[in-house]
């Protein structure tokens, strides 16, 4: 529909196109992913106040023109951005890995919100947290796939329904948790999580990045938990994480 709004925006990736145009990817908390066009923008500090940057958030005003697909960014004001982060540079490969899952992943209108409220925590821990758990970014993936009401079965057995607090088989393709007495004779595609990592993984579901664990784990533990999303988020996402980009399998 044409017409003007307004939304706090929070870009997600930016280019340039002809000589002083720039296009934003943001991510918009009431309407999900958008391409903004901001023309002139590299010329016009009043409308857009030097802050066309990944990572900010931003208030937009936005006009749309044409079928109602093309968003044009009239102006905006800088709400939020990262200060030490910008000069880490693994911080920011970081940041780059997980932002590019979020457009890989795309976000519709109905969890927009929770999206947003992501990725903004997630610009306060890469820039405030002392250490990061080495899964950091498989943590991520798995929150925005439970952000996007694609979380895997974690709190009860999937067959019988007994609620699990020690070891249990997480069977990848079906998304679910066995308990020992329900585990299938055969399982082609499934891995052996312990309590403490069957706990691990349902709080990184239920918290913010910020409230993550950052200490490291058994090695055998880290690899449960990490084989687990990975395999989950490429069954049921569709999404692999292969030289340096997502890529839709
Ligand atoms: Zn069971």
């Amino acid at each position: 529909m044409p017409g003007e709004w307004a939304d706090r925006g929070f870009v997600l990736r930016t280019g340039r196109f002809r000589e002083r145009d720039i296009w934003l990817k943001t991510l918009c908390r009431t309407r999900g992913i958008a391409t903004l066009f901001a023309f002139g923008a590299s010329r016009s500090r009043r409308r857009f106040c030097g802050c066309l940057d990944v990572l900010n958030t931003l208030h937009c005003r936005i006009n749309t023109t044409g079928n109602g697909h093309f968003f044009n960014l009239q102006e905006a004001v800088l709400l939020a951005g990262p200060q030490r982060l910008r000069r880490n540079w693994q911080r920011m490969g970081l940041a780059a890995n997980c932002l590019r899952f979020v457009e890989t992943l795309g976000v519709p209108p109905e969890n927009a919100t929770e999206a947003f409220e992501l990725v903004e925590d997630l610009r306060y821990t890469l820039e405030n947290a002392p250490h990061l758990s080495p899964l950091f970014p498989l943590f991520f993936r798995l929150r925005m796939a439970g952000a996007s009401g694609l979380a895997p079965g974690l709190q009860i057995c999937g067959r019988c329904g007994a609620s699990l607090d020690g070891e249990a088989l997480f069977l990848v393709d079906e998304g679910q948790t066995r308990c020992p007495r329900c585990r299938p004779a055969y399982a082609a595609y499934a891995t052996e999580l312990s309590g403490a990592g069957l706990s691990l993984l349902r709080h990184v579901l239920r918290a913010a990045p910020s409230a993550w664990p950052c200490h490291d784990m058994p090695l055998p533990e880290r690899r449960a938990c990490a084989k687990a999303i990975d395999g989950f988020v490429q069954y049921h996402l569709g999404l692999a994480f292969e030289e340096g980009r997502f890529r839709r399998i």
